[in-house]
């Protein structure tokens, strides 16, 4: 506040200086204006005034010379008619005056001349004899008069002009010019006299323009006054001899003009009215302005004062300001000894506590700092600044202690090399003589180096085990997938040079069942097993890897002959194919290979991978247990499958599908009790595709939720259509209990077909009892719940565990077709037939035997106790228009079988 205070104070200071100036100019600009004009017209004035005068004299002279002249030349006519008369004495003066023609005469002529007011002759004794203003004259003593006396006198002039008296009653009096009567040289026989009007000459004056404005006079030779303008009696007669003005007066030439002041100053009467009115309006200007700079100079003044307080408060302030900042400064100090104790502890804290060893050299090679740290690193003495003065016997001692190897110490000259070269800082890991690991980081500073040393061991071992975990399975330490490729790229570029490398896909062919059956945890000790004996078998250039699940593979690199990694395969699955001792079991699971070849089958990794799984996807098609080498026709039947996979999306819109049925016989009864729905897809090229084809493909895909119910609510309208007595049988497939939507559907198929529950049967696998059991059982039981029948479909084939029947109810067991297939060449088969069709009975449950083809089958499934046949043998399946034609051709039972074997 205090600055800016100042700061403004200043700029007034500044600004009052210019206001003053200002003022000053402006006033005497207004004296100027004021002045200037008055002056110049003023100078104008007086020699107007001048001018005038001169040319008012000229003709007031000319005009009262004519006056007198005329009053002369009056005065001489008269004498020079006296004369002519003869009157040259005194006495003829008397004589012929008081005749009347004379006495006449005066009155005339003073008619004649306005400016003569009176004319007189008097006589030698000074006594009128006539006079213009009598008659007959009344003579008057005229002899004491001034004119009288002087022509009287002893050197009387030609004529004379009374002084006109001081004070006159009348302005009509005014001057008396007279003349003497006598002849030359001879005695005065009187005079003549006249009387001349003043106002005749100063008339003229009164007229002029400069009446008002200037004075004129006119005087007798001796100084007398005799007339002036403007009139002043007291001043008439007054004799002006001696003075200075009259003295110029008669030397001057120039008809005796005299100007002076007071003249002057009446020239300059009409010079004055504007001249006052400009002076008073530049006064008036000239006080508003002095106004304004005195109140400017008190503004200014205060300014000042203001100015000059700011100052003090400033001066106050700085003093303030340099105490406090000496007292800051002694602070400071204090503090900063305080700060520099505190700051060394806390630096020799720091260097105690450091987890990085320290060493700092200066260029001379002199050891500076060494931290505890470092000591404890290389297994120093404590004393060790103690011991070792400089660089060299530090590293002495540091070989001495024997974890740095002497050749160390090249390497440990060559890092101040490169901090140099790399701007001073560089970061290298040093493995010590006794296997740890110390990241060490060189950097030069001022006047040397500081070393730091980090033991870096458990970090390594840390980051070497992530990226080992990144890259390994978690379960059988083998190679992961992410590893895998990478090596499988890296096989691949030593395909490219011509190399021969197999890559072999393994896919374990019960594991699900194991992992099942037995628990994760004993289908985990499977899959380490497996691992363990890959690992035994693989050399030492393959690679084995787990890619996910029950899926392994290796490659091979380099072979010289495919047969070699056929012949691997073999023994890979001959391997597997032993039994494997898990948590107690004896497990047996089998596995198929998928084998592909680089360069032939593919020289990119993705491309080879998918030829392997191609190829192991065939062997497992193909009846599992055993490899395929990788054909372009597999791919080509991928594309195929592909192709299958769009118009099986488009079939049950199309209505492709249609159901054909196959009849169940009842031994017992030797009657048909029902029909089992077997789905067909009427492909408009391919023909009729079997449900071997499209049903997993269907699953796949997930199209089999909605084909399996359209298969739900065609059977149930054909039985629907059917007797009482028979029963439909309806394959579901496992997708179809995920969908949460299958009890929903049961019923919708049995209400839309008004189908008694009783006379449905669903068939299922034992791929849905391995699906999430508790979900399945529920579902299992709600269905049962509707009053439909449940059946356990190709019992025999999976894992048969006899779990299933323990944890739901079937009405139903079909045996497998492959054990009926078998039953009269192997006598395992017929004894698990016998064993399965015993164990229903215990569990109260029918049985039906698949696939049954001849009589022998036939016989041996009758006498081991079957109650139901299902089989070629009576007839294949027929769409369901046929079955009246097929149950009227279909052979009976008793013809088929010996009486003996007959169930009773
Ligand atoms: P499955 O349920 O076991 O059906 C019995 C199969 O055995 C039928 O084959 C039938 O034609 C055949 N078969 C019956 N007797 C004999 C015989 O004496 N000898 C021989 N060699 N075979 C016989 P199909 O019709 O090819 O059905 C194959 C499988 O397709 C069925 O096996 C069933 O699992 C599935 N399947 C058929 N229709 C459907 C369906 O609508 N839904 C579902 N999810 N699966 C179905
Ligand atoms: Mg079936
Ligand atoms: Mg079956």
């Amino acid at each position: 506040m205090l600055p800016r205070l100042v700061k403004l104070a200043a700029l007034m200071g500044r600004s009052r200086a210019g206001h003053l100036s200002v003022a000053c100019g402006l006033v005497v600009a207004l004296a100027a204006a004021a002045t200037l004009p008055p002056a110049a017209s003023r100078s104008v004035a007086v020699a107007d005034a001048g001018a005038n005068s001169h040319n008012l004299s000229i003709v007031t002279a000319e005009e009262t010379g004519r006056e007198f002249h005329g009053v002369a030349q009056d005065a001489l006519g008269r004498i020079r008619h006296m004369h002519g008369q003869g009157v040259d004495s005194p006495e003829q003066f008397g004589r012929k005056t008081v005749s009347l023609p004379v006495n006449q005469d005066p009155r005339r002529h003073t008619a004649a001349m306005p400016g003569i007011s009176a004319v007189l002759l008097a006589g030698r004794r000074g006594t009128t004899m006539q006079a213009s203003w009598s008659w007959p004259t009344v003579p008057t003593d005229v002899s004491d008069r001034e004119d009288f006396l002087v022509f009287a006198g002893k050197h009387p002039p030609t004529s004379f002009i009374k002084a006109p008296p001081s004070r006159r009653r009348t302005d009509r009096w005014t001057q008396l010019p007279a003349r003497s009567i006598a002849a030359p040289g001879r005695k005065l026989p009187g005079i003549v006299g006249g009387s001349l009007h003043l106002g005749s000459f100063e008339d003229p004056f009164a007229r002029s323009a400069l009446r008002n404005a200037s004075a004129a006079a006119v005087f007798r030779s001796d100084g007398v006054r005799l007339a002036q303008h403007p009139h002043l009696d007291p001043d008439s007669g007054r004799q002006y001899r001696g003075t200075p003005g009259f003295r110029r007066l008669a030397g001057s030439a120039d008809h005796g003009i005299l100007r002076h002041s007071g003249g002057v100053s009446a020239a300059l009467a009409g010079w004055r009215i504007p001249a006052r009115s400009l002076f008073g309006v530049t006064a008036l200007a000239e006080l508003i302005v002095a106004g304004i700079v005195v109140l400017g100079v008190r503004q200014l003044r205060a300014q000042e004062r203001l100015v000059a307080a700011a100052a003090v408060a400033m001066q106050a302030e700085a003093v303030r300001a340099q105490a406090m900042s000496k007292l800051a400064v002694a602070r400071r100090r204090d503090t900063g000894e305080r700060e520099a104790h505190l700051q060394a502890q806390r630096f020799d804290v720091a260097l105690s506590n450091m987890i990085q060893g320290l060493m700092m050299v200066d260029n001379a090679g002199r050891l500076l700092v060494v931290n505890r740290r470092f000591t404890e690193l290389f297994g120093l003495p404590a004393d060790t600044a103690r011991l070792a003065g400089n660089y060299a016997e530090i590293v002495e001692l540091m070989v001495g202690c024997g974890n740095v190897a002497p050749r160390d110490t090249e390497t440990m000259r060559a890092w101040r090399k490169s901090a140099i070269a790399n701007s001073g800082r560089s970061n290298f890991t040093w493995e010590l003589a006794d296997g740890r690991v110390l990241m060490v980081t060189h950097q030069t500073i001022q006047d040397g180096w500081l070393t730091t040393y980090e033991d870096a061991t458990q970090r390594r071992r840390a980051d070497a085990r992530m990226d080992h975990m990144a890259k390994h399975d978690a379960l059988t330490d083998l190679p992961n997938r992410v590893q895998f490729r990478e090596s499988l790229e890296a096989a691949m570029t030593y395909a490219r040079r011509g190399n021969l490398v197999a890559l072999l896909c393994l896919d374990l062919d019960q594991f699900k069942a194991v992992n099942d059956t037995l628990g994760h945890p004993a289908g985990d000790a499977l899959l380490q097993a497996v691992a363990s004996r890959l690992t035994e078998r693989i050399h030492e250039t393959d690679i084995a890897a787990r890619l996910g699940g029950d899926e392994f593979a290796v490659v091979q690199a380099p072979i010289d002959r495919p047969a070699e990694a056929a012949d691997f395969a073999e023994r890979l699955i001959a391997m597997l194919d032993e039994p494997f001792e898990v948590h107690g079991h004896q497990v047996i699971i089998g596995t198929s290979i998928g084998i592909a070849f680089a360069p032939q089958d593919g020289l990119d990794a993705d491309e080879l991978l998918k030829n392997a799984d191609l190829a192991l996807h065939r062997a497992k098609s193909d009846g599992r247990g055993a490899y395929r080498l990788f054909h372009a026709e597999m791919d080509a039947e991928m594309q195929a499958r592909r192709l299958l996979d769009l118009d099986l999306r488009h079939a049950l819109r199309g209505g492709q599908f249609e159901l054909h049925y196959q009849p169940v016989m009842d031994l017992r009864t030797q009657a048909v009790s029902g029909f089992e729905a077997l789905l067909r897809w009427k492909h408009p090229e391919r023909g009729m595709v079997p449900p071997s084809q499209f049903i997993p493909l269907a699953e796949e895909i997930g199209a089999i939720v909605p084909i399996g119910e359209w298969v739900l609510r065609q059977a149930c309208v054909a039985a629907a259509s059917w007797p009482d007595a028979l029963c439909v049988s309806v394959n579901l497939s496992p997708m179809q209990f995920n969908s949460r939507n299958l009890v929903a559907a049961v019923a919708a198929a049995l209400r839309e077909a008004r189908l008694a529950p009783a006379r449905l049967q669903l068939e299922i696998t034992e791929t849905v009892m391995l699906q999430d059991t508790e979900a399945t059982l529920a579902t299992l039981h709600d269905l049962r719940n509707l009053g439909v029948s449940i059946a356990m479909d190709d019992f025999g084939t999976g894992y048969s565990s006899l779990s299933y029947l323990r944890r739901f109810p079937f009405d139903r067991i079909k045996i497998d077709q492959s054990f009926v297939r078998e039953i009269g060449k192997r006598r395992d088969c017929g004894a698990i037939i016998r064993a399965v069709i015993a164990l229903s009975h215990e569990f109260g449950m029918a049985t039906t035997a698949e696939g049954v083809e001849t009589r022998e089958q036939l016989c041996a499934l009758a006498l081991a106790g079957c109650s139901d046949i299902q089989r070629y043998l009576f007839s294949r399946p027929v769409p369901l228009r046929d079955i009246p034609a097929m149950l009227g051709s279909m052979p009976l039972v008793a013809d088929l079988l010996p009486q003996a074997s007959l169930v009773a």
